[in-house]
């Protein structure tokens, strides 16, 4: 048996064995597989099609937790039938939390701001599991859907932390945090003010934060201004994307997937399923995909000796039909998978000469270390000792009344509880005690009770609270309900909209 360490290997749907085919070529002419083996496990569209909604088999799994690394191509999501997108359940399994993009102008691939003369090299540090993408949907009224956004501290100070290391090896100067804070601000507050925290062990790097909306403007009209940016989930995922199309696409965007125990390696775009099977993918985003993931186990040299030769390819002018600039002087016509691959190939051990080579390290030793395999899941917590008091609830309703005849019955409910109704809202907006009678209502309502005034903080538990929500479900169809607690001593709920 080969006693070298094993990466998990899952070549995709549409494309994805065709351009993991030319990965593992090239990887195999450059001598990495002299330190490591790859192990093929069963995900993707065949495990689906068998009827397994994971996409993956359990062997699959146990493989990839044992190698601690997984390589992998794009994967199908099946459409509609509620099936959840593997690659997404992927990094929630495997808890990858920061999802890590590295955005490079690269030789021969011709862009507005290469044209320019505007050379980019930027990174997106998103966190990868939280957010709305808990994919935690609801419908709570003929009209209303829910989805949840969830962000734990945890979850911030993972992704932030690991974002402020790879900012100090990079040699990365300062880091954004991108965020709406300015209107979530408990969700991205909180995102932001975990940032700050971990951003004090990290003295010597600048830090500034930019609304998302903001950032997106001035990413297209100075994106050189950014080196680092880190954001939560959703907003990370459109950033990311937005900077893909900065350096030419998602055809050279490459995307770690970051965990404490398992990463992930995989190309941006998906499976292309038009070009699938003809030979003419594009394999470079995969390409660099791996280069990362051969940095991450250490593999430097192999890394660099790689990139360089895939620098040098690319400055020759090689490209298949998804890019390549007929203005550019050694313009070629386009070439298929394989010979682009052999290109790159036949470069190996050269260095580019129109753009910074980048330098060849010495070998390192395999990075990863072997942590023993926990007997359950693990609870990681951030803030303890917190004194809570229960202060009132939200109880949410679906009905077509109008606001006024909501809080005539509410009143009635709350009568002899130790909670008066204070607000009423709808989708975020006070319509009672006061508002506008433009406010146009929706049949679902947020009321809210807090403790009467002369009863102390303290002295009321949950089950008063869930005893009202009680009488209020024998005349109403409640379809929420959220406790309204103190945190020591600080609220722990939003206000409304007007409130
Ligand atoms: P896509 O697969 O990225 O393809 C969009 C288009 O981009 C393709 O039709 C092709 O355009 C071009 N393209 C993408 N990658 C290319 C490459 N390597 N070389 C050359 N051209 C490339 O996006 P999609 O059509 O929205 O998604 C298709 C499937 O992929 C879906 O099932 C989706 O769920 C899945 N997906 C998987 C991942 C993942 O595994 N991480 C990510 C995204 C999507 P032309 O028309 O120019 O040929």
């Amino acid at each position: 048996m080969s006693s070298k360490p094993t990466i998990a290997l899952a070549p995709g749907d549409g494309i994805g064995p065709e351009i993991m085919q030319a990965t593992l070529d090239l990887f195999r002419e450059a001598k990495v597989h002299d330190h490591v083996d790859f192990v093929n496990v069963e995900m993707g569209k065949s495990v689906f099609d068998k009827g397994d909604s994971r996409g993956m088999t359990d062997i699959a799994i146990r493989t990839t937790e044992d190698c601690g690394i997984l390589f992998k191509g794009p994967m199908e999501t099946p459409k509609g039938g509620g099936g959840k997108s593997i690659n997404v359940t992927l990094r929630k399994m495997f808890n990858a939390y920061a999802n890590f993009r590295h955005f490079k102008t690269l030789p021969g691939v011709t862009t507005v701001y290469s044209k320019a003369g505007i050379n980019l090299d930027m990174t997106i540090v998103r966190e990868n599991i939280e957010d709305t993408y808990g994919g935690v949907e609801h419908r709570l009224s003929n009209d209303m859907i829910q989805c949840k956004r969830l962000i734990s501290a945890p979850g911030c100070d993972q992704v932030h932390r690991y974002a402020f290391q790879t900012a100090r090896k990079m040699g990365v100067k300062k880091v954004h945090c991108g965020h709406k804070a300015n209107i979530m601000k408990m969700t991205d507050g909180l995102f932001l003010e975990r940032f700050k925290r971990t951003a004090q062990d990290f003295p010597e790097i600048e830090t500034g934060d930019v609304i998302v909306d903001a950032l997106c403007m001035n990413l297209v009209v100075k994106p050189q201004q950014y080196q680092m940016i880190v954001l939560p989930n959703l907003q990370g995922d459109i950033v990311s994307d937005l900077c893909a199309g900065l350096v030419g696409g998602l055809g050279f965007a490459p995307s770690a997937n970051i965990g404490r125990h398992i990463s992930i390696f995989e190309a941006v775009h998906g499976t292309a399923p038009d070009i699938a099977g003809k030979g003419i993918a594009n394999p470079t985003s995969l390409i660099l995909s791996g280069i990362m993931m051969l940095r991450h186990v250490g593999l430097l040299k192999h890394a660099a000796i790689i990139e360089n030769a895939l620098l040098a390819a690319l400055e020759s002018g090689v490209h298949t039909g998804d890019f390549g600039d007929p203005a550019m002087k050694n313009y070629k016509p386009a070439v298929g998978t394989k010979d682009f691959t052999q290109a790159i190939i036949n470069k190996l051990g050269t260095k580019p000469e129109t753009v910074a080579a980048v330098p060849v390290p010495e070998q390192g030793a395999w990075a990863i270390e072997k942590h023993a395999r926990p007997a359950s899941q693990q609870v990681i917590r951030t803030f303890t000792n917190v004194i809570t008091h229960v202060v009132g609830c939200d109880i949410y309703l679906d009905t077509p009344l109008a606001p006024a005849s909501v809080a005539e019955e509410m009143q009635r409910c709350c009568a002899d509880t130790p909670f008066n109704i204070t607000l009423i809202s709808n989708r975020g907006t006070q319509v009672w005690p006061t508002g506008s009678v433009y406010t146009e209502c929706v049949d679902y309502y947020r009321v809210r009770f807090e403790l009467k005034k002369d009863i102390p903080v303290g002295t009321i538990g949950q089950s008063r609270a869930v005893a009202l929500m009680d009488k209020i479900a024998e005349k109403f169809t409640v379809c929420s309900f959220e406790l309204l607690r103190t945190f020591d001593g600080i609220k722990g709920y939003s206000l409304a909209q007007g409130q």
